[in-house]
């Protein structure tokens, strides 16, 4: 039987390693101090090391390489169950080196990169002596890459970029910059001349590229090939999102139904009310049916490609935007007026629920890539009716019982009879 929907034990034992791990080891720093991962003080940074030399020490640590690209190969549908668990801690996916947008740039470094390329970036990645961002959305324009102007024009032995770039999420604190330029993907040094970090927004970057001067390997793949590299930093990668907005997804549940079963309201506790067990139930519902979505994805990546999977990653794309909307709302709403505070994480989920819709491109452009493809499969009908026109599928069985009819009169009277009970029932 193909289909198990179960985990192998061992790999259960790493992953209810991670889980304790995570709660007993990750949540705790976290709390006290947040984004230590990237502290710059020696102090905290120490705190750090010694988590991730333990996560090093199981062979958990920057597995989301396949083989082919030197990381582990642990294949997406186990990598998509490992991000379901560090989905819940908000550091968890730095301090086992798998934190987005390095994950996506070292994806293309590893594909794309040559070995002079892979040393002197790839490698400081992923032991997280530097960080990257990555510059793609303009401020013109961004679903539409047609409308991006970034161009990195050749001088002698140097690239000179110019142009401008908006919503480069921690451009500001990266040292390195993957560039999508109108004609490469190029990776631009945060300090070099001429890269201006606009003050707005604080984390999600206004960039202004201007005369920046790079040499010319620090193009990544060939010359007019950014887009066939920006696909490659996406596949996995949005399932290994999805599983991390199915974990808050969780929470954000585990949350809810806490409450209503602590909450008393009209004479009984709130999980007593209907209204109350319908959210709970759909809620419930949403969520096993976007895990199940998710993980047949990662399953079918495994059994087939990437490529071959499009259709079902762009669905997932928002299909997870939509259900992590649908539950975080949920859940601040049986939270009452505490949701609405900052003194639990729903209200943050809640109000960074449609940053999913547009990170990544805009749901509505998934969206039609996923409707272009499903309708490949299919043909517009011949002539004036649809195929499952009844009259006209009644009419084709009938002509193939002719035969029988013929031999057998009395079974075409009881077929006559139901054609005219048909009739009546309109
Ligand atoms: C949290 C977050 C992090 C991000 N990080 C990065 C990053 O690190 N680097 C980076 O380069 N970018 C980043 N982005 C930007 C992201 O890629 C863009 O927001 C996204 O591509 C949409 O572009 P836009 O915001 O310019 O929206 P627009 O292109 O202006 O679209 C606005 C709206 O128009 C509609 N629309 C657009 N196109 C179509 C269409 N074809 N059919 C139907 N409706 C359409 C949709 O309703 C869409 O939401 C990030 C965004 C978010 C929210």
């Amino acid at each position: 039987m193909a289909w198990d929907f179960s985990t192998e034990p061992e790999f259960q034992e790493k992953l209810d390693w991670v889980e304790r791990f995570c709660r007993e080891e990750v949540e705790p720093l976290d709390m006290v101090f947040p984004y230590a991962v990237r502290s710059k003080d020696p102090r905290i940074k120490a705190l750090v090391k010694p988590l991730q030399d333990e996560v090093k020490a199981q062979g958990l640590w920057a597995v989301f390489l396949d083989e082919e690209l030197g990381g582990p190969g642990y294949g997406q549908l186990k990598l998509a169950l490992l991000n379901e668990i560090l989905g819940r801690y908000g550091s968890a996916p730095q301090i086992f080196g798998s934190a987005a947008p390095d994950t996506g740039n070292m994806e293309m470094l590893a594909a794309y990169g040559t070995e002079e390329q892979k040393k002197r970036w790839l490698h400081p990645l992923m032991n997280q002596e530097i960080w990257s961002a990555y510059s793609m959305t303009e401020p013109q324009g961004g679903s539409d890459p047609r409308l991006f102007k970034t161009y990195a024009e050749r001088d002698g032995d140097e690239w000179v970029i110019n142009g401008e770039k908006w919503f480069t999420s921690a451009g500001r604190v990266a040292d390195i910059l993957f560039v999508m330029c109108t004609n490469g993907m190029f990776v631009v040094p945060r300090d070099a001349p001429g890269v201006e970090i606009m003050p707005e927004p604080r984390t999600h970057n206004h960039i202004k590229y201007k005369d920046v001067r790079i040499p010319l390997d620090h193009l990544l793949g060939p010359e007019d090939g950014a887009r066939t590299l920006a696909q490659r930093r996406l596949g996995g990668g949005r399932i290994h999102h999805a599983m991390r907005t199915i974990s808050q997804c969780k929470l954000a549940f585990d949350m809810m139904c806490e409450r209503a079963l602590s909450r008393e309201s009209h004479g009984k506790v709130i999980a007593e009310h209907q209204m109350v067990q319908q959210t709970i139930a759909d809620t419930y519902a949403s969520i096993r049916m976007l895990r199940l979505f998710v993980l047949e994805t990662a399953w079918k990546i495994d059994n087939t490609s990437t490529q071959e999977t499009r259709t079902d990653i762009a669905a997932v794309k928002y299909t997870m935007a939509k259900v992590l909307r649908e539950v975080s709302y949920n859940a601040l709403h049986i939270l009452g007026s505490l949701g609405t505070t900052n003194l639990t994480p729903i209200q943050a989920m809640y109000a960074s629920a449609p940053h999913m819709g547009l990170a990544d491109g805009a749901d509505e452009v998934h969206k039609v890539t996923v409707a272009r493809n499903v309708l490949k499969d299919y043909e517009p009908q011949t002539g004036l009716w649809p195929t499952e026109y009844l009259p006209a599928k009644r009419k084709k069985a009938r002509e193939k019982f002719e035969p029988l009819f013929a031999r057998n009169p009395e079974l075409r009277e009881l077929a006559d009879a139901y054609a005219k009970y048909i009739a009546r029932r309109g």
